[in-house]
């Protein structure tokens, strides 16, 4: 007979968190926190969503999108979470460039980043002053119609190493482009200039486990295998999901998985407003990835001075598209020494990642599928080459991932690395308007979405929540099941 992963659920929860990416687990631990009954529903077999990792024969562990994130994250660790996990979060130093126009080594913080824009690039001090102000100030609430490259144009005209500069990285830390809205750019970037790029010592697999822990401490009941294939709405309100195969009720849903599969898939359109719909019919979905995971064999090294981050191109001048493309020109090499990552064998590793198109990769045959990912790797080893010599020889294990292989681990429509595009964030806060008791916290808006993001945006979400199923007289009492 199959497991029963849902053996001793009960037939009612006071909340459903619907997916165990960061946005879900943290929704999920307020409102258990706060006293709340709460089930998490996951669909694969581990919890994380894309914060999440593998194993390989010969000791490798892999992570997804352990790479890098803002300061912020201590606090928000710290508040929602527990202060051993705050306390593993530390600081990348080495954070390099290296394109045909600069190459440069940077703690990626204000002060480095002014000093190099005036002395390496030349540019006024007294703009770049303003022009971090200007991106320090921005928040949610402000005018959208200023793109990110009417904004470098307002500051840097003409100046495209600068804008590459500026702009690369956050291209490749939340998907936004130089049309997308200002603001996702600078609250992003603001944060990663508060004091520069960190990650959690350990890796994702320590991460997750210690969520685990906090998340049974305080009680959510949590459910791996478990594919929520519909929610239930009666009357304006939410009412129960059904989760392989059973119906169990409840009086507020948080999805974390995709936003448009959420609305779509989950509930189904007739149960929104007509303008609602066309609204969220109108949301794009943000970019995928492609990835090259690379293990040394027992007894290699990397070099310390090879960084933690090198965001490297060929193209010589930056374009977002030439981002996306199947032709790559652009990758972001992560290194992971065995300090910052340890395992239960000394290790070193190298992940290649690259924005990509999902229509590139979901159109092929089976056949053109894997030829493209050999190509991929191959193409990866041929630029690794140059800051790993003889890399070739020294590497033990090679695999890909395309946004196909997102696509079927997180069921996020076309591989979505970032959720949704930027008008995603209204439809996402609406929701509760259209359905009482519906919520969706998980990436959405480019600015929700990346680590920080995602776990800021679940407490924002469980404080909604607990709001609403306090002001709420609760729904009768389900009969058992
Ligand atoms: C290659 C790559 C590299 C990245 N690098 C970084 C980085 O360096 N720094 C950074 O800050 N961010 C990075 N990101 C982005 C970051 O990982 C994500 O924004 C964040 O982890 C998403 O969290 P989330 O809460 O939206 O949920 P997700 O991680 O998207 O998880 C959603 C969960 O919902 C589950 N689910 C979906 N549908 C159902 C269903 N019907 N029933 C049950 N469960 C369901 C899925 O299985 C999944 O576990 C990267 C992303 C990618 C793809």
């Amino acid at each position: 007979m199959p497991k029963d992963f849902l053996q001793g659920a009960k037939s009612h929860y006071d909340v459903i968190v619907i997916g165990s990416g960061l946005g879900g687990l943290t929704a999920a631990n307020v409102l258990a926190r706060e006293g709340r009954s709460v089930l998490l529903l996951e669909q694969h077999y581990k919890l994380g969503g894309l914060a999440t990792w593998f194993k390989r024969p010969g000791g490798h562990l892999f992570d997804i999108s352990l790479h890098g994130f803002p300061h912020g994250m201590i606090k928000s660790c710290r508040r929602y979470w527990t202060s051993e996990i705050a306390d593993s979060i530390v600081q990348l130093h080495g954070v390099r460039f290296d394109n045909p126009m600069f190459s440069l080594t940077t703690s990626f913080d204000r002060n480095d980043f002014t000093q190099l824009l005036v002395e390496k690039f030349g540019v006024e001090s007294q703009t770049v002053k303003a022009f971090f102000d200007t991106a320090r100030g921005m928040n949610f609430y402000d005018d959208q119609s200023l793109t990110t490259g009417q904004l470098f144009e307002k500051f840097f005209p003409g100046r495209e190493d600068v804008v590459r500069l500026l702009m690369e990285p956050i291209t490749y830390a939340n998907g936004s482009t130089l049309e997308d809205p200002a603001i996702t750019y600078g609250i992003v970037f603001s944060n990663f200039m508060a004091k520069g790029v960190f990650t959690f010592q350990g890796g994702t697999d320590h991460l997750v486990k210690s969520m685990q822990k906090e998340m049974e401490r305080n009680n959510v009941d949590i459910r791996i295998n478990c594919l929520v294939e519909k929610i239930n709405v009666t009357n304006g309100r939410v009412k129960s999901v059904v989760v392989n195969g059973r119906e169990i009720n409840t009086d507020a849903v948080v999805s974390n998985g995709n936003l448009v599969g959420t609305i779509f898939n989950m509930v189904g359109e007739e149960k929104f407003d007509r303008d609602f719909v066309e609204q969220a019919k109108a949301v794009r979905l943000n970019n995928s990835s492609t990835q090259v995971y690379m293990a040394l064999k027992p007894g290699e090294e990397i070099d310390r001075d090879t960084g933690d981050l090198l965001f490297c191109s060929t193209a010589p001048l930056f374009r977002t598209n030439l981002l996306l493309s199947r032709e790559i020109t652009s990758r972001t090499f992560s290194f992971y020494y065995p300090d910052i990552r340890p395992a239960s064998k000394e290790r070193y590793l190298i992940v290649s990642s690259t924005n990509a198109n999902y229509d590139d990769w979901a159109k092929l045959s089976e056949e053109e599928y894997l030829a493209s990912k050999d190509d991929l790797i191959e193409d990866t080893l041929e630029h690794l080459e140059k800051y790993v010599p003889n890399c070739r020889e020294r590497i033990e294990h090679v695999e890909a991932a395309t946004p196909k292989t997102f696509e079927h681990y997180t069921r996020h429509l076309a591989g979505s690395s970032f959720g949704t595009k930027y008008e995603g964030l209204a439809v996402s806060r609406s929701l509760p308007e259209q359905i009482r008791g519906l919520y969706h916290a998980g990436s959405c808006g480019i600015i929700m979405s990346g680590w920080l993001g995602t776990i800021n945006y679940g407490v924002i979400v469980a404080n909604d929540v607990l709001n609403y199923l306090s002001s709420t007289a609760p729904l009768p009492a389900p009969s058992a099941t």
